[in-house]
């Protein structure tokens, strides 16, 4: 199924995202993960590309194995990271092969120690390149990122919005946004997106918080704040596991209701291959 296809019918469209584990008995843990969600019906999980190593090999069978395998619809993020166009073509024509026909098309980050993003030769520069690029293969449904409080590389927010466009232009059916805590940030975001024209489904990415100082390193790094108030009650409880995740899913399902209830087209989690909290919510969003 192409994604873009769900976002057509009625309902709201939720996903969850997972990262390829290193280690094969990771691998095997983390299917058992997806086989338990599967009970939950979700319309398709997506799998991370790593900026680089072995997990770029295991992003295309963990896809593979969630769509063949276990029976989820799957989407298969890629980045340009040290990629030239012939070895992009070559993860095309693997995901071709195994049936993955959903493609979440990034950038990337600058690698571990590099200050900024540099493209390879004959690679591609911006996510909105390698959008066109897999495009013009007419084979695969296309996502794109992107970032209700901007992108933390580009202190312009009118022209990150513009360069989002152009994405969209290239063949980004839909878009899935960074995390976010504060609701105000998507819909205003959804507000300067449409009145530039981008008519395609903005879903918003939920990452309920499990655990303090993991979500302040995320968001120090990925641009999102954390709200004031939510700050205050995480920080009442930050040494206490189990209270941070009630207040983390507490939190993520008011969030969520109000999106859903305000008209976003779907969510997608956040999982950190740990589904518990992710599952919480989203268990109570259907009850
Ligand atoms: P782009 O859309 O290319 O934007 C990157 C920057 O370039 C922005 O600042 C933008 O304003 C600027 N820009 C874009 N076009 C132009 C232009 N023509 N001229 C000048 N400036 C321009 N990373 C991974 O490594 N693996 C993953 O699996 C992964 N999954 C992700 C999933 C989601 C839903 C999100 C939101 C992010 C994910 N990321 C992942 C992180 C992502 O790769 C980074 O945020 C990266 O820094 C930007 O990627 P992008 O696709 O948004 O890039």
């Amino acid at each position: 199924m192409r994604i873009v296809d769900r976002f057509s019918k009625p309902g709201p469209v939720f996903s969850f995202e997972f990262f390829p584990p290193k280690t094969e008995a990771g691998i095997e843990k983390l299917y058992s993960t997806i086989e338990h969600l599967a009970e939950l019906n979700p319309d398709f999980v997506s799998v991370t590309y790593g900026a680089g190593g072995s997990s770029r090999d295991t992003s295309v069978e963990v896809a593979s194995h969630i769509k063949n395998k276990i029976g989820i619809e799957a989407m298969a993020h890629l980045t340009c990271v040290g990629h030239e166009r012939g070895e992009i073509q070559d993860v095309l024509n693997r995901l071709e092969d195994v049936g993955v026909e959903n493609i979440l098309a990034l950038r990337g980050d600058p690698p571990k120690g590099d200050d900024s993003f540099i493209a390879v030769e004959n690679g591609f520069a911006y996510a909105s390149e390698l959008t066109e690029f897999v495009n013009q293969t007419g084979k695969f449904c296309i996502g794109g990122a992107c970032y209700p409080e901007g992108h933390p590389e580009n202190p312009d927010k009118e022209a990150d919005l513009s360069h989002l466009v152009t994405k969209v232009n290239a063949g980004a059916g839909f878009l899935v946004t960074q995390l976010f805590f504060d609701n105000a940030a998507y819909f205003a975001f959804v507000d300067r997106a449409r009145a530039l024209g981008v008519t395609v489904p903005i879903v918003p990415g939920i990452m309920p918080v499990t655990n303090v100082s993991q979500v302040e390193r995320f968001t120090s790094m990925c641009g999102a704040t954390i709200p004031e108030d939510l700050l205050l009650r995480l920080n009442r409880v930050r040494e206490d596991d189990q209270a941070v995740m009630a207040t983390g899913i507490e939190w993520a399902t008011r969030q969520c209701r109000e999106l859903l209830d305000k008209g976003a087209p779907g969510i997608h989690f956040y999982t950190l291959n740990k589904s518990l909290a992710t599952r919480v919510v989203y268990w109570s969003l259907q009850h």
